[in-house]
């Protein structure tokens, strides 16, 4: 296709962003490190590689993901826990704060809630930036590796990707059938996940993670959350995902709770104040 004589000057429009964050409100983070440094741990859980767990967060807690023995994706669904019909946003959370999120950032719940369900306390690799590939750490961008999509493109069937992990997690925690549960999974937090786009053919790529024995994710809970994890069959996604070729490694899940009083002058956010009339008057 010939590319018009003004081709140029339409290229040189400029990039506007879409939506300016400037008058998003601000997490209290110093409020939430302080009642952090007083919170006990009161659950841990492991995940084990190619599988998922759930886990309850109360709304006011901290939950920390942790590489706790070599580099490793987790990925992360997220509900409100009691209606599940509120779920994690990924795709808003992109378009709020960028393709990966880092400290500060917080995880959005889907219309019309659209709400934080958390925010990102700590990234032991929010050192990383950018690479020179284009590559960052916490992806938003990725869906999750699912079976369909492995059939679609090599006709085989494969049962440990993070969609079916988080589908048999969802299932034995809520005590629903699979098929019940599988419609509750959806697109995820891509947990020290390092991707782009490439430059030539903008091709979502990945790397392998930068995580590291010990290195975590912590959020705080901004609501009561049920959460599932699933420890990517991928590993450290340098490789390729979908199969059970790439060494995996666990995720440990720690869950703390401050004490009484830490978090005065903080409330758990509410829905989203959109009237939902969808028209004018
Ligand atoms: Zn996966």
């Amino acid at each position: 296709m010939k590319a018009p004589k003004d081709a140029d000057a339409r290229r040189s429009a400029e990039p506007v962003i879409c939506y300016p964050s400037d008058t998003l409100y601000r997490p209290p983070l110093e409020m939430y490190r302080q009642a952090r440094s007083r919170a006990t741990e009161l659950e841990r859980i492991i995940v084990p590689p190619r599988e998922a767990r759930c886990f309850y967060v109360t709304a006011g807690s901290f939950f920390r993901i942790t590489c706790n023995e070599g580099a490793q994706v987790g990925d992360l669904n997220l509900f409100e826990a009691r209606n599940l019909d509120e779920r994690f946003y990924s795709g808003k959370t992109r378009a709020l704060h960028g393709s990966h999120i880092s400290i500060g950032d917080r995880l959005w719940s889907c219309l019309p809630y659209l709400r934080p369900m958390a925010t990102v306390l700590e990234d032991s690799l929010a050192w990383y930036g950018v690479d020179e590939d284009g590559g960052r750490v916490h992806d938003v961008i990725g869906t999750r590796c699912d079976p369909y999509t492995r059939h679609l493109l090599t006709g085989q069937d494969y049962h440990h990707s993070c969609h079916s992990n988080l589908t048999r997690a969802l299932a034995e925690q809520l005590d629903k059938p699979l098929s019940e549960a599988e419609a509750l999974v959806h697109d995820v937090l891509n947990a020290f996940m390092c991707t782009g786009f490439t430059r030539d053919t903008g091709q979502y790529f990945m790397k392998a993670s930068p995580a590291r024995k010990g290195d975590h994710i912590e959020f705080f809970a901004e609501i009561d959350l049920l959460c599932a994890l699933s420890a990517c069959p991928g590993g450290d996604c340098g490789q390729e995902h979908s199969s059970d070729k790439p060494a995996c490694h666990p995720l440990e899940v720690t869950v703390h709770a401050p004490p009484a009083g830490s978090l005065d002058g903080w409330y758990s956010p509410s829905h989203n104040r959109y009237s939902r009339r969808h028209a004018p008057d």
